[in-house]
């Protein structure tokens, strides 16, 4: 199915094809930064299925794996968008509360949970990892 996608103020909005190839829930410090205290929750596509309008802010930093990271947001309204890493520019990796509903994404996997606090509610259900997982498959397209 397609999914779109559109920031609080409706100056970014995004036209996703395909599936995601992941669908993650991060507790890493700069997730927590970005989403105010709690986890992101991304899911995870390929960059030539996402096409995004508006302008878009970013930030960019060298996170402790060595990869330059790059944080996507509304500059109008502080919605976080996507994040992409430059060992994967292949994926760009799109905040779920960025999504239009419906969907029926959710979180598969939980990661950095290091990170968390100690009243993080981690789905003991969902596969976790402590810090950074493996990169996941690679997509066929
Ligand atoms: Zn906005
Ligand atoms: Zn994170």
């Amino acid at each position: 199915m397609a999914y779109t996608g559109s920031c609080a103020c409706g100056a970014v909005t995004a036209t996703i094809a395909g599936e995601p190839i992941a669908v993650r829930q991060c507790w890493c410090r700069q997730c927590q930064h970005i989403a105010a205290g709690s986890a992101t929750t991304n899911a995870m596509f390929a960059t030539d299925n996402v096409e995004i309008s508006g302008t878009l802010n970013t930030r960019s930093y060298v996170a402790e794996s060595g990869n330059t990271l790059t944080q996507s947001f509304c500059g109008l309204c502080g919605t976080a968008v996507m994040g992409q890493s430059s060992a994967r520019p292949q994926f760009r990796t799109l905040r779920l509360g960025f999504l239009d509903p419906p969907h029926n994404l959710a979180p598969e996997v939980v990661i950095w949970t290091d990170d968390a606090p100690a009243w993080a509610p981690i789905d003991p259900a969902l596969e976790s990892f402590p810090r950074q997982p493996p990169a996941p498959a690679p997509v066929e397209s």
